[in-house]
């Protein structure tokens, strides 16, 4: 039960701390309560009662202090029978909300404690009456409820009194002005008198700050040591000499933008150099990241070294490879590609492995395959990553090259932003490149709203704009059907419960201000207005609000969605169906015709969603909409508007939008800035349910939260770096309780402890 919070030890217990804290020492007045506040309140039992009423039982309690009341309702919660007696103190907190009946207020389900009395004993009474007050996450029920919890830490923080070891250095804490282990731990606990209940709320008191700053100096302790034992690898310093250039220069199919070619100097500026690249390229959905890699790559390729390019889908792999292939084909050097991905046939995938150990292979694409098939490289010169946000991946490449060899260079890249505090977290052991500009002649994508009942305009409006020339996307929740059916799927967090597949392909979000990003692209105007004034714009006129009601339940299905649109509403045009399921080679043929047009609209699920490039394609067509995460749709939408022609995305919703749904949906057609989505994206699900957290790699805090601590997690790094150039500053036996605290929390938290 507690293993299940990963609380293990004593540690972790006094680690654990209050969500919040109530004032018990200066109780709210019931006549100074505003309806919608949420408040804790003391408060005297008068009465209680069950009442049955037609749907459910509901459970009415009122509490008194002097001539005011208050009413507290739970609805079905027989269990509170017997519970509350006349004459018991209890605190409450909840949410105050007008009543119908009277003037009073009433709080709706309020957490509830009641206080003890004076047949209770006398720790019992100090820790929960006439103080400020802890109160804590339940552990596994009721039985490790707060009080057993106030009780455990206060006894433990006694046992312990004096002999907790400090875990951060004197200096340190001098220079931060940071209260010592012991007492920040005591007090976040048992706050003293006068602490600010505010701070309290808001885990800022200096005894917060300071077990906070704990966590994050370690943590970037970590990525810093990490990121100096790698520049100390042997890597591989490549040449870029003329040769090197004029094959890139046969090849580049147009001018890069300054961004581009600004971010592959950088690139390039560490491959020259003899220790190993450790780099990411972040560059919104669209701006052109490919194109960056494939130069690279061809450094690598042209000083002999084989390089090798892993997406995180087979579709992606298989597009890259097909791209790759054409542009490279207009050289005049004969280069060797070669795709490997899980759903190859044995005999290709055997052939392609040879190739790739014997070194004739010289630019390989894949998907994990590449790692996990025991692909032995000749001499791996560059790996690039596409759309990578996982981390422990990194960790991986050396099991890619033979054990003789230099380290490669690596180069990850990834779309949309994140936000510079995860990225400093997550990718903190990594140089980071911008891309901060769209290649030019690109128009912002019109996003448009529309409720399931009006999708035969939809469907309309795509016959209309394949008449034209252009294709579309139409993407759906589902392969088949049935809720557990959907590997490919990445429901956002409320919708949780119907996802039954791994996350393993979901897109997330990542980079960083894209603030910049359409500077040099024309001031953006809101889609809004443009549609207005395109040929959209009477199609759908006020978007609809409201989902239809009406419409079945269940989920549509890009299978059962295909059969039904290439017999109906978009009978006569090429109407294709990609979905995870589909074999590789299925997958190769369906894309490729997409690509070369000879298909109208791909029916698709979210296989498409990272990395696909078809410029020609102008219409994104989501339904469901509402089922969707906010990176997910903004993956999507960056499926179009990658060519000079106008584009749409139409995001249909179905029954049952969630108000969270509605505040995607709503960024959605407000914004294009995915560093602006990317910030909505976190502050609603917080980076646990953004990343995963360990399968991520992501640390699990026990105290800090990047969306809220992002101040003193720059500190800690800036500390952290301090400390790693500053050796001096600090004595043996300073420095020597960092190793050794660092080496524990690494290994605990983060399990990413290498040897050496
Ligand atoms: P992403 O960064 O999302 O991976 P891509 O590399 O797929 O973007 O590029 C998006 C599209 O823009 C592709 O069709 C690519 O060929 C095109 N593109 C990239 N760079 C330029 C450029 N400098 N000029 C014109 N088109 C470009
Ligand atoms: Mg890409």
């Amino acid at each position: 039960m507690l293993k299940a919070k990963s609380i293990e030890t004593a540690e972790d217990l006094l680690y654990h701390l209050p969500f919040r804290y109530e004032d018990r020492q200066n109780p709210r007045s019931l006549d100074e309560l505003k309806p919608g506040e949420t408040a804790s309140v003391i408060a005297e039992v008068r009465g209680a009662m069950l009442m049955r009423t037609r749907k459910m039982p509901l459970f009415e309690l009122t509490v008194g202090q002097g001539r005011y009341a208050l009413k507290c309702i739970w609805f079905n919660a027989r269990y509170l029978e017997g519970k509350f007696h006349a004459g018991q103190t209890v605190a409450l907190y909840g949410k105050l909300e007008p009543s119908r009946s009277s003037s009073n207020l009433k709080m709706i389900q309020p957490q509830f404690e009641i206080l003890p009395d004076s047949s209770d004993d006398a720790e019992t009474r100090l820790l929960e009456v006439g103080r400020i007050t802890p109160v804590y996450e339940s552990l596994g029920g009721s039985r490790l409820a707060s009080r057993w919890q106030r009780k455990v830490i206060f006894n433990l923080l006694e046992a312990v009194r004096g002999s907790v070891p400090e875990s951060l250095p004197a200096p340190l804490l001098g220079k931060l002005d940071l209260p010592d282990r012991e007492a920040a731990l005591r007090e976040v606990h048992f706050p003293p008198e006068g602490t600010s209940l505010t701070q309290l709320q808001a885990w800022a008191t200096p005894a917060h700050r300071r077990l906070i700053f704990e966590e994050l100096f370690y943590l970037e302790l970590g990525l810093e040591l990490k990121r100096r034992r790698m520049r100390e690898r042997q890597g591989i310093a490549f040449a870029t000499d003329e040769k090197v250039r004029g094959a890139i220069r046969e090849v580049l199919p147009f001018h890069p933008t300054a961004a581009q070619k600004r971010t592959l100097g950088e690139i390039v500026a560490d491959m020259r150099t003899p220790n190993p690249m450790r780099r990411l390229l972040q560059g919104d959905v669209g701006s052109g990241k490919t194109i960056v890699a494939l130069q690279a790559m061809l450094v690598a390729i042209e000083n002999g070294y084989q390089a090798a390019l892993m997406a995180p889908t087979e579709i992606l792999a298989t597009q890259h490879f097909l791209a790759a292939r054409k542009l490279l084909e207009r050289s005049s050097r004969k280069y060797k590609l070669v795709l490997l991905t899980g759903s190859l046939d044995e005999d290709r995938k055997r052939t392609n492995r040879g190739m790739i150990n014997r070194g004739e292979a010289q630019l390989v694409i894949g998907t994990h395959a590449l790692i996990e098939e025991k692909v032995e490289f000749d001499n791996l010169g560059l790996v690039v990553v596409d759309e990578q946000h996982r981390f422990g991946v990194l960790q991986r490449f050396k099991l890619m090259k033979k054990p003789n060899q230099p380290e490669p260079d690596v180069l990850v890249m990834t779309a949309t932003p994140i936000p510079r505090t995860l990225a400093l977290s997550l990718y903190g052991d990594l140089d980071v490149s911008i891309l901060d500009e769209l290649p030019p002649g690109r128009t912002p994508i019109a996003t448009r709203r529309v409720p399931d009942e009006r999708s035969g305009e939809v469907w309309e409006f795509v016959r209309k704009q394949v008449k034209q020339g252009c294709q579309a996307y139409v993407v759906y929740p589902v392969i088949e059907g049935s809720s557990d059916d959907q590997p490919e799927l990445d429901f956002a967090k409320e919708d949780a419960d119907n996802d039954g597949g791994d996350r393993s392909s979901s897109p997330i979000s990542e980079s960083r201000p894209f603030d910049k990003l359409r500077a040099g692209t024309g001031a953006p105007q809101s889609p809004e207005k443009r549609v207005r004034k395109g040929k959209t714009a009477d199609l759908f006129p006020g978007a609809a609000k409201e989902a239809n009601p009406a419409a079945k339940s269940g989920l549509k299905s890009a299978v059962a969605m295909h059969e039904k649109l290439r017999t109906g509403p978009l009978a006569g045009l090429k109407v294709g169906l990609l979905h995870g399921r589909l074999d590789a080679d299925d997958k190769e043929v369906m894309m490729r015709r997409f690509q070369r047009g000879e298909i109208d609209v791909l029916v698709a699920t979210t296989v498409i969603e990272v990395g696909v490039d078809v410029p020609n394609a102008t219409v994104m067509v989501v339904e469901h909409a509402e089922r969707f995460g906010l990176a997910q749709l903004h993956q999507l939408r960056g499926r179009v508007g990658r060519g000079a022609a106008k584009s749409y995305c139409i995001l249909i919703t179905g029954e049952r939008v969630s108000e969270q749904a509605e505040e995607r949906l709503n960024a959605m057609v407000r914004t294009q800035d995915g560093f602006e989505l990317a910030e909505l994206d976190l502050s609603m699900r917080g980076p646990g349910e953004i990343f995963g957290t360990r399968q991520a790699g992501l640390p699990e805090f026990r105290v800090a939260n990047l969306v809220r601590d992002k101040a003193l997690l720059e500190l800690a790094k800036r500390e952290a770096e301090y400390f790693v150039k500053n050796p001096e500053g600090f004595s043996e036996t300073e420095r020597a309780r960092v190793r050794a605290r660092l080496k524990e929390a690494w290994q605990r938290r983060y399990g990413l402890v290498e040897a050496g």
